[in-house]
């Protein structure tokens, strides 16, 4: 059976203390109140060690938000997988369409990144999807299609193991404009079957799949129970504790 999962994605938000606070107060309500699902919380890079002091991480992990394209060395700035891993974190968000547009990351920049977060012991979850523009055009799954083969598809069936996939339509992300449940599966399901044509429908079986974009406690129940819909990554809705356990209680409806 595979894993459900609720991944909160902060962003660029809260400082050290406020970040301390916050997962403090993530991790102290769900240790009293069992979540049905896995969750983590990625957070940038200051906050890891420090919030992985806080987290029982048998009840929510930790990720990190980005790794390096490099192994180590003179990269001024730039945090490894290694760092990030040394820090308590499982996790790592890689191929985010924030750092897509904004940082310049090309399919071959996150195949480097993948590659380095698997074999430092990370898994990934690896975000794709597509522009307003992209989908009126109807090149959804071409977009997607395209994202996945320049970064993950190479990777062994081993490798996989460590893969989490979420769909993250770019306009939905951020905006208020969640994409429907038939949407959200339509495209899921297509996922699914592409990496039923890579790996065996086994594997694909066995894939988290997980839906972005605006998702929050009122709508996540309406996702989540579509048969392609293994949970959400979270933005803007993972910055207040009550929120966040509001769409990991989805699970238990
Ligand atoms: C995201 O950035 O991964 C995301 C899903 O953001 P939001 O929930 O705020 O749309």
């Amino acid at each position: 059976m595979r894993k459900k999962i609720v991944a909160g994605n902060w962003k660029m938000n809260e400082n050290l203390q406020e970040g301390i606070a916050l997962a403090k107060e993530i991790n102290d309500m769900l240790v009293a109140d069992k979540p049905h699902c896995g969750v983590v919380i990625c957070t940038p890079f200051i906050h890891l060690a420090k919030v992985a002091d806080v987290l029982d991480q048998r009840v929510v992990e930790l990720g990190a938000e980005n790794c390096a394209d490099k192994d180590k060395g003179a990269y001024t700035g730039e945090v490894s997988a290694a760092m990030v891993k040394s820090t308590g974190a499982q996790y790592v968000i890689l191929g985010h369409s924030e750092r897509r547009q904004y940082y310049g990351e090309t399919a071959e920049i996150l195949k480097e990144k993948v590659q380095l977060a698997l074999a430092n012991g990370l898994k990934v979850i690896f975000c794709c999807g597509e522009t307003l523009e992209e989908r009126e055009a109807e090149k959804q799954n071409e977009v997607v299609k395209a994202e996945l083969d320049g970064s993950v598809f190479h990777l062994t069936a081993e490798e996989w193991k460590n893969i989490v996939l979420a769909y993250e339509p770019i306009w939905a992300i951020g905006t208020g404009k969640t994409a429907t449940s038939d949407q959200a599966e339509e495209m899921l399901a297509y996922i699914r079957s592409i990496v039923a044509d890579k790996y065996g429908k086994d594997v694909a079986e066995d894939t988290t799949i997980l839906y972005g974009g605006s998702c929050k406690a009122s709508n996540a129940p309406e996702l989540f129970a579509k048969p392609n819909i293994d949970g959400g990554l979270i933005g803007g809705a993972s910055l207040k504790a009550a929120d966040f356990k509001g769409i990991i209680d989805a699970w238990k409806k």
